[in-house]
């Protein structure tokens, strides 16, 4: 269905959680949509949260995110590629107090390249920020980097959720900047099966760049959803 005139047909956005294990990508989603914190111990153990869908308002337009986390793929350091398929902004996270996941940014980034286009909203997101008595990457290091890679960037902590719903809020303003990000294309909005169907399958979504690429399936877009 095209967005109505009334604004009361939410957009849909797909973000992306990408960086190294344990830099806390399920974390800052938990802490974000669910206003959660899991004790360190039990992090690991529990979290098993690879997809979640929040509302918002945003520059008065209402927004449906859907919100992915790898679910421990990058541990593999393979990401199938139906994970970035319609992705409209990617969140690229390390930990501030791990210059080795600060370090692997750049083959994140070169990941991207070969799967995302160029207009997709990325952001560079260092955090534990709470850990600041063990930081191994300066603040202005980082930053310098996210601009020069044309990212936004900001410091967060899961664990006392400073930062966190500015990293989220900043991407998604990105994007609305950006139209062609989530206006569909007028000959597609043409009997396509509505924005819904789209966001699941990656049909008709801006940001997607080989609908039709072996493997591509819908089934593939969904691989690693728990909803
Ligand atoms: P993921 O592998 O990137 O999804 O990372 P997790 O969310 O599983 O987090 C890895 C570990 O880092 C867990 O023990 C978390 O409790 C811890 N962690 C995540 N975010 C923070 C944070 O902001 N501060 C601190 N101190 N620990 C965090």
């Amino acid at each position: 269905m095209p967005q109505d005139k009334n604004n009361t047909t939410p957009i849909n956005v797909k973000l992306l959680l990408i960086g190294n294990s344990s830099v806390g990508k399920s974390s800052l989603l938990l802490r974000f949509s669910d206003e959660q914190w899991l004790p360190e111990d039990e992090a690991s153990a529990t979290i098993g949260v690879d997809f979640r869908v929040h509302k918002m308002d945003v520059k008065g337009k209402k927004v449906k995110l859907s919100i992915w986390d790898t679910a421990g793929q990058e541990r593999f350091r393979t990401i199938t590629s139906s994970y970035y398929r319609g992705a409209q902004g990617i969140i690229l996270v390390y930990d501030v107090s791990s210059r080795e996941s600060f370090d692997a940014l750049p083959r994140w980034y070169s990941e991207l390249e070969t799967y995302v286009s160029e207009s997709v909203v990325k952001i560079v997101v260092g955090n534990k920020l709470d850990k600041e008595y063990s930081r191994q990457v300066p603040t202005a290091e980082a930053e310098a980097f996210a601009q020069r890679m044309n990212s936004l960037f900001v410091e967060a902590s899961a664990k006392t959720s400073v930062g966190v719903r500015d990293a989220f809020r900043n991407v998604v303003e990105r994007i609305l900047d950006t139209p062609e990000l989530w206006e569909p294309a007028k000959k597609r909005a043409k009997g396509s099966k509505g924005n819904e169907e789209n966001l699941r399958t990656g049909e008709s979504m801006p940001g997607n760049i080989d609908l039709n690429a072996p493997g591509g399936s819908p089934e593939g877009a969904d691989a690693g959803c728990g909803c």
